[in-house]
């Protein structure tokens, strides 16, 4: 099913045109909006007035473009940007959960994400159950009659296991609960809506505006969904108010166009370390090789031609040979010791003391993140042939 469907050629079709004919859409730089009748303002509140702005905080029409091409890139009829992917991410989970109800999570995800469900949500009295998202039987156990939501991430951060869409969907709605998947590590290739997903969470901090230069997030659904977190009474965003600045929207939309090659550039560059990583022995975790547990899986759920993205964790095993490894490769100029990822330069950090800190030792151990763990966002090196030498060049000094 979701190898038909061209992501990169739905965000290519729109035809999106700034009010004098710019290719770019104009950016609306205003926090509130006019309007000539009283009435159409009442409709406005009630979300009955087609077409009409009200308040920046609710909606925006740069933030329109920008959520319209988002929809178009997951197949969802609508979407929501945010200003960042924790605001996505905490934004859904709040308006599908009431107090009383239960979450079941895969345990290896973002460790932010982490944190908000293992020590947050517990304020709103809601519970969370973490499994190994690769054991179906563990997720089926975890079910009771107050589950509103599986969350996982398709790759999951940072162990890089893949989510299989299909069959934890069907399960989830077997028992009318939503699934909310983090598709951050692999925009273009897996299509986490049309594999059975309700809800799509980004954080765009990382592929898909790839420059770094700001935090942003986007919420992909069904129209009913994204009315309702825009809802003026009860919506979760338009009361809490998460929603990305316009500038921001339209730099990021201007970014997307590039999304699909950078997606392949990246997930070549990453292949060819893994292909070279593989050649020396080293101990790595990349779904793009057969070795990985996650191969098929995710040959079987992804879309064609878009690769199979560019990170790569490493396994050092402890941080005394991780730590003066990543040193040494920022010193080389293999790319820079930070965390984040999706970036045009290489990015490196150990997960277990960085973006996974916030998941306690004994559950990292439990979950096989080993101390020694760095993970790499590989960039889009020209010269990836003398990335890898430098690299190596790393490598033989901790012998
Ligand atoms: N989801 C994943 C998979 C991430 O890696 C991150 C950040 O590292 C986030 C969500 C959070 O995104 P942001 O930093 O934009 O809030």
């Amino acid at each position: 099913m979701s190898k038909k469907f061209d992501p990169a050629t739905a965000v290519q079709s729109l035809e999106q045109f700034g009010e004098f004919g710019g290719v770019n859409p104009s950016i609306t730089d205003s926090a509130t909006y006019s309007f000539l009748q009283e009435n159409t303002m009442i409709d406005a509140f009630k979300g009955e007035a087609e077409g009409c702005f009200l308040y920046s905080r609710h909606w925006n029409p740069s933030n329109k473009y920008l959520s319209d091409a988002l929809a178009a890139m997951e197949g969802t009829e609508s979407a929501w940007v945010t200003g960042s992917g924790m605001a996505a991410i905490t934004t859904a989970i709040l308006q599908l959960c009431n107090a009383g109800d239960h979450i079941i999570t895969s345990v290896t995800t973002y460790g932010g994400t982490y944190a908000f469900l293992k020590n947050y949500v517990k304020k709103f009295n809601i519970e969370v159950s973490f499994v190994n998202i690769s054991d179906i039987e563990s997720i089926k156990k975890a079910i009771k009659p107050n589950t509103k939501v599986i969350y996982t991430e398709s790759m999951t951060n940072p162990m890089l296991q893949i989510s299989d869409i299909p069959t934890i969907s069907a399960i989830a709605h077997e028992h009318g609960i939503k699934l909310l998947v983090d598709n951050t590590f692999t925009p273009m290739i897996l299509s986490p809506f049309k594999l059975g997903a309700d809800i799509v969470v980004y954080s765009m901090t990382k592929f898909i505006n790839g420059k770094n230069d700001c935090v942003a997030g986007a919420i992909c659904a069904s129209e009913e969904f994204i009315n309702d977190i825009s809802n003026v009474n009860d919506g979760t965003a338009m009361l809490l108010g998460p929603v990305l600045d316009p500038l921001r929207s339209s730099s990021i939309l201007k970014n997307m166009g590039t999304l699909h090659i950078r997606m392949v550039q990246h997930g070549k560059n990453a292949m060819y370390l893994a292909k070279k990583f593989k050649e020396i022995g080293l101990k790595f975790n990349y779904p793009g090789l057969p070795n990985h547990p996650g191969h098929k899986l995710m040959n079987s759920m992804m879309n064609e031609g878009f690769g199979y993205s560019g990170i790569i964790a490493i396994d050092l095993e402890t941080t005394e040979i991780a730590t003066p490894f990543m040193e040494s490769m920022q010193e080389k100029g293999v790319g820079y010791h930070a965390v984040s990822l999706g970036y045009f330069k290489t990015l490196f950090s150990n997960s277990g003391r960085s973006t996974s800190s916030e998941v306690p030792v004994e559950i990292q151990k439990e979950m096989g993140l080993s101390p020694g763990l760095v993970r790499f966002s590989v960039g889009l090196d020209h010269d990836i042939e003398r990335t890898f030498e430098l690299i190596k060049s790393c490598l033989d000094e901790l012998k």
